[in-house]
């Protein structure tokens, strides 16, 4: 079927304004894209959740799309990792690991790892957006399901107030998260079963404020530090850094989700117990104990931590999907939003190649970004599974392994057990270029591809 005009008068319709759903409108808007309609369900980005980690692949794409610099003024540098073990028999353990230096980091990739509020990194995407008349913003209007999806895709939306009503797009790009319904009805429509897997895991969230850190010297040394610190014992661990300035502590941690934790909202809200956590992580070194103690009743959240099946695909006609609706991660590389976010810079790329707009031509040019990115994601899902299994690692002779390995890398400076900060993970992550690999790759790809329409 032949469509008018150029790629760019094409109907877009975005589900979901998350990383990946922001990051898309923007990526197509720069490319020139005239026509971006985004549907999210909740009524504002709200997203007033928790710290994020910004790797130097993600900001390479942010700084591209010209909403670095924003974000920047609000995020931290990491120049160091510090990984700890707790939770020792005599309980009074702190004692480090490894210790990574990451102060080349801005220099060996030409953009810094940093860590900021993921409100920062929302707003900073949403603000560049609003710049772009071309993007239309449904707020509060939920996206109910696609009700045809060749030749155009037509999807039900409803308005918080109002009556259900179809729109039909040319192309149709679902980030609607770890729960999306766009994956259920894609992967209904070509008879595969839609598995999501409770990972048996769950994460609280805390976030400190600085002020009240400081009186304490042990702690304030940490909130005043440019250091993401891990510690870790058997099947739990913490996670923290600095955002905001500095003015908050985020930590977040993984622990066996015996609560039964709701599923995360898209604010990142969902409530835990204060006492609850308390208990989970009573062995946990005293240091540990005088931060969780810090955080108000009431100011505790937890959710569960999900994954899914490998998907046999994310392309339909022309409608394709992105981020967590794909491939969900368990958040041990920190790279969840960082693979959304490279999702819609690709689907740009390749969007913007398109040589013709049929739907055919469509079609196989979302399976270009399929190819493009699938190996990646599938490469760091897994390395984020297995790096959480070395993490959590009971007594035994597995865990002195793990910790021989730990000390020979304070050393060495490679083969961190703890993949997220070893240099050489971190070279396989950070120097890919997404953007300029679809640009190298696209012709290639795209002549191999028979479409199936
Ligand atoms: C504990 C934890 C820590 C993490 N830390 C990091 C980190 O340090 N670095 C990092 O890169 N990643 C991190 N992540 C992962 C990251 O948050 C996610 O991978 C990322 O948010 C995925 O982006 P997305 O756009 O695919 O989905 P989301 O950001 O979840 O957005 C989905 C959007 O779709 C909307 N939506 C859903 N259904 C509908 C519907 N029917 N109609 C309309 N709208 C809908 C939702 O409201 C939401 O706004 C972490 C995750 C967890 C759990």
């Amino acid at each position: 079927m032949k469509m008018d005009g150029q790629a760019t008068d094409l109907r877009i319709a975005i589900v979901g304004a998350g990383m990946g759903g922001l990051a898309c409108a923007l990526a197509l808007a720069k490319k020139g894209f005239k026509h971006i309609d985004v549907f999210e369900m909740a009524s504002d980005l709200g997203f007033v959740g928790a710290g994020i980690q910004l790797a130097p692949n993600l900001v390479r794409i942010l700084t591209r799309l010209g909403c670095w610099d924003s974000i920047d003024g609000e995020s931290t540098d990491v120049l160091e990792a510090s990984i700890r073990v707790t939770a020792s028999e005599d309980g009074a353990s702190n004692q480090e690991l490894t210790h990574v230096t990451m102060n080349n980091i801005r220099k060996k990739y030409g953009y810094p790892h940093c860590t900021g509020h993921r409100a920062s990194l929302a707003g900073g995407l949403y603000e560049a957006c609003k710049r772009e008349s071309s993007i239309t913003w449904h707020f509060g209007c939920t996206f109910e399901g696609i009700d045809q999806f060749v030749p155009k895709p037509t999807i039900s939306v409803k308005p918080r107030n109002g009556d259900a009503y179809q729109i039909q797009c040319d192309i149709l790009l679902a980030g609607d998260g770890v729960k999306s319904r766009a994956r259920t009805q894609l992967l209904a429509r070509i008879g595969a079963p839609g598995v999501v897997e409770d990972t048996g895991q769950a994460a609280y969230r805390i976030m400190l404020p600085r002020e009240k850190m400081l009186a304490d010297p042990e702690i304030a040394e940490l909130i005043n530090g440019n250091q993401v610190t891990r510690w870790i014992g058997e099947k739990r661990h913490w996670i923290a850094y600095p955002v905001a300035g500095k003015t908050i502590y985020n930590m977040s941690s993984t622990q066996p989700d015996t609560h039964f934790a709701a599923a995360p909202t898209a604010t990142y809200t969902t409530k835990g117990s204060k006492k609850d956590m308390l208990d989970v992580f009573s062995d946990f070194c005293p240091l540990i104990q005088r931060m969780l103690d810090m955080v108000p009743d009431g100011e505790v959240c937890e959710w569960k931590l999900r994954v899914h099946k490998p998907l046999p695909t994310w392309v339909y006609g022309t409608i394709a999907l992105l981020g967590d609706a794909c491939h969900p991660t368990l958040p041990h590389l920190n790279q969840g939003a960082a693979l959304a976010i490279e999702d819609a810079a690709v689907l740009a790329e390749v969007l913007s190649r398109a040589p013709d707009t049929t739907t055919k031509t469509i079609n196989k040019c979302l399976k270009v970004y399929e190819l493009l990115r699938k190996d990646r994601t599938t490469t760091l899902v897994d390395l984020a599974a297995s790096s959480g299994r070395t993490l959590h690692l009971g007594e035994g002779q597995a865990k002195a392994e793990r910790d021989k390995l730990f000390m020979a890398a304070k050393q060495s400076g490679k083969d961190v057990p703890d993949k997220w900060a070893s240099p050489d993970v971190q070279e396989m992550i950070y120097s890919h270029d997404c953007m300029k690999i679809a640009g190298e790759r696209f012709d290639e790809l795209y002549q191999g591809l028979d479409s199936e329409g």
